[in-house]
């Protein structure tokens, strides 16, 4: 693949969970953690993958032909900077005042010229824009360009955190220093993962390293959510469940989630 495609599983509309306002949300395929609680697996490899739901399926036998009923399908498909913003261009009159384009995946980083490609354009055309991001890897030009970061700090203890993600946070946490050196607004969100990082000590040494950064506009706690179940199970892979914590537990976690405490 050349550096001008990129591998996109999904482009959302009208996403609202995905940053501020109604956004379209690109969804990138690649990534170089391997979370156990992922949410979004069909992202983590970067070549195409089939996916197949059972239940979708009807027995008609035309695989080869193509499959009509959703039950086998690709996920993944390279695009170039234009043929992704031509879909972002065309929800432009549902972004309003603040909503607009987010990119995400997978790890958007593992693509930096289309992607900064993708803000030019968007600038051009006045569309906010904003990556999610795991800061395993770290493009300064890019960043620096975007309205808004939104990053992951999943686990504090750099062992433990390679012991659920594949990858030891060392670089993640310079790389918190480096993202705040730059003119860029950016928000801290902890996935909460019961038995893994639901104690009030994770959250509050992830809290205590990032407080006193200068560009932070927030710390996020968001709850565990089994949406990946299905997709895991769709690509043939192994069924990875956690328990979804409880509203009391996070409503408890949050309090030490407060930047000012
Ligand atoms: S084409 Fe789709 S619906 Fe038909 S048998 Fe194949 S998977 Fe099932
Ligand atoms: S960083 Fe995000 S996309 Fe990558 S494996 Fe972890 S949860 Fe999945």
């Amino acid at each position: 693949m050349t550096f001008d495609k990129a591998v996109v599983a999904d482009i959302e509309r009208a996403a609202i969970h995905d940053g501020p306002g109604i956004r379209t949300t690109v969804f990138f395929k690649g990534c170089p953690l391997n979370c156990a609680w992922c949410h979004n697996p069909e992202c983590k490899q970067k070549e195409p993958q089939e996916m197949f739901y059972p239940e979708k399926c009807i027995g008609c036998g035309m695989c080869k032909e193509g499959c009509f009923s959703g039950a086998r399908i690709i996920c993944g498909r390279e695009m170039t900077a234009e043929e992704i913003f031509e879909q972002i261009l065309e929800d432009k009159a549902y972004y309003f005042s603040d909503g607009g384009v987010t990119f995400s995946g997978g790890e958007p980083l593992i693509y930096p010229e289309v992607i900064k490609e993708l803000i030019k354009k968007c600038k051009a055309e006045n569309i906010n824009t904003a990556a999610e991001t795991s800061l395993a890897l770290f493009d300064d030009e890019l960043l620096g360009q975007l309205d808004l970061v939104m990053a992951d700090f999943k686990i504090f203890d750099s062992e433990k955190h390679k012991k659920y993600t594949g990858i030891t946070n060392d670089a993640i946490k310079k790389n918190f220093l480096k993202l705040d050196k730059l003119d860029v607004p950016f928000l801290v969100r902890t996935p909460i993962i019961p038995g893994v990082n639901d104690s009030i000590e994770e959250i509050t040494e992830i809290r205590d390293y990032i407080k006193g950064f200068k560009n932070i506009i927030g710390y996020e706690l968001l709850p565990y959510h089994p949406l990946g179940i299905a997709k895991q199970k769709a690509l043939g892979l192994e069924e990875i469940r956690f328990k979804v914590p409880t509203k009391e537990k996070m409503e408890e976690l949050r309090k030490y989630a407060d930047l000012y405490r």
